[in-house]
């Protein structure tokens, strides 16, 4: 057996980025940038109101208070988006509407709430220091500076960024199509009967759901009865429509599990028990260059080993920098006990009190337990050779809910 951290290891150094390809801006959320993206000019542009008021200079309001007004003239109006063509001079103001620029020789911006308008006349019940309630030039990005690196995925907030910076295209990597085959001859689709013995497929469902999460692109191909000539046809069909290849079930020990041996027949095949529950077998390897992940067939094991495995190769081929859930340090509220000798991966919800996280087991842990996941923010990790953590002792958890980006 080899334990998780190594079997990542030698998956993750065999898997290459995808293409570099230039894509609109429109079409580039969820994808991950492959350059670095710098700002050719100040942002904002230039100074500018923070707030609806009064654009003054500060020493006309020495001293104001709302029993001893400063009194000044009001020039102009100055909505955002036009630029004033008056400078503020001693005694006099112009009203400005956030996100105006700031008209010359005025140090200074009043709120609305802060002053009474008398026709032409504005009350100043409050004094002004130079800088107050005025944005700079350049305080969110600064010309030249570095603002998105290479590898950051394209959230909304960088959607934006890209937007503001006037990049109407931008340079990621290929989205991965993922390939999703369930075997088993017990499998049967939704939309079919379920006769005796038969279940519904349900990690083609699953798998669908992760590779999305992901912001990749799931193509499921269905369900392949156990029969090698079924398994090796349908790979082979889709190889050249494919980045990478997800099976499930038919990689234990058992006498109808046959992916590792069609793998090994048409690729370069791995075959490794990992030191992990739910999760142990794991079949990798690459068929004309393409890497295949054998899951187990058990429903938690197949999305605790995506987990594990898959989601970080998918992100690696995406380009991205930081391919791992974060992890959280987390009280333990009820004990946990197993068998040493493998790491487990017990499924936990993890909350908040009083600025602390705990956490506690969903339930039932049988790899065929579904509902466990439902419940599930986290992957506690169970280290190896424990046998029992008891209630109030630490416990590190992989956050599956969260995303690590920078
Ligand atoms: P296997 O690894 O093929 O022996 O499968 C292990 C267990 O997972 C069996 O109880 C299967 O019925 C179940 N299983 C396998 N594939 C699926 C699937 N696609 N959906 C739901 N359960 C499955
Ligand atoms: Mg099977």
């Amino acid at each position: 057996m080899i334990d998780l951290e190594e079997a990542r290891k030698r998956i993750l150094d065999s898997i290459k980025p995808l293409d570099v390809i230039s894509v609109s801006l429109l079409d580039s959320l969820g994808m991950v940038l492959a350059e670095d993206v710098y700002s050719d000019a100040d942002i904002p542009p230039f100074n500018n109101s923070a707030m609806d008021g009064f654009a003054l200079q500060s020493q006309d309001t020495k001293g104001a208070s709302k029993d001893n007004p400063a009194i000044l003239e009001v020039m102009e109006d100055l909505p955002a988006g036009y630029v004033s063509t008056k400078a503020v001079t001693p005694g006099s103001t112009i009203k400005i509407m956030t996100g105006a620029p700031l008209p010359k020789n005025a140090d200074a911006v009043v709120p609305v709430e802060d002053t009474s308008l008398k026709e032409r006349k504005v009350y100043i019940f409050k004094e002004a220091r130079p800088g107050d309630n005025i944005r700079e030039a350049g305080e969110d990005v600064k010309e030249g500076e570095l603002v998105i690196k290479a590898g950051s995925g394209i959230g909304a907030a960088e959607f934006g960024m890209l937007a503001s910076l006037g990049k109407p295209s931008v340079k990621v990597r290929r989205k991965p199509r993922v390939g999703i085959i369930a075997t088993g001859d017990e499998l049967v689709d939704i939309k079919e009967e379920v006769g005796p013995g038969k279940i519904r497929d349900s990690n083609s469902y699953s798998l669908v759901a992760l590779v999305k999460e992901c912001k990749s692109t799931p193509v499921s191909l269905g369900i392949v009865r156990d029969k090698r000539e079924e398994l090796k046809k349908k790979i082979l069909e889709n190889v050249s429509k494919i980045d990478i290849f997800v099976t499930s079930g038919g990689v234990s020990v058992g006498d109808y599990d046959m992916v590792k041996d069609v793998l090994t027949e048409v690729g370069e095949m791995n075959f490794w028990k990992v030191a992990m529950k739910p999760g142990k077998p794991l079949a990798f390897g690459f068929i004309q260059g393409k890497p295949l992940f054998g899951l187990p067939g058990n429903p938690v094991a197949v999305m605790v080993s995506f987990e594990q495995f898959v989601r970080p190769s998918i992100l690696k081929m995406m380009g991205k920098s930081y391919l791992f859930r974060p992890e959280v340090e987390a009280t333990l509220v009820e004990d946990i006990k197993k068998k040493p000798g493998r790491l487990h991966l017990v499924r936990v919800h993890v909350f908040q009190k009083d600025g602390n996280f705990f956490t506690k087991a969903t339930g039932p842990q049988g790899s065929g337990i579904l509902k466990s996941m439902i419940l599930a923010n986290g992957l506690a990790l169970v280290p190896k050779e424990a046998t029992l953590i008891r209630a109030g002792e630490k416990i590190k958890v992989q956050m599956i809910g969260m995303e690590e980006d920078h």
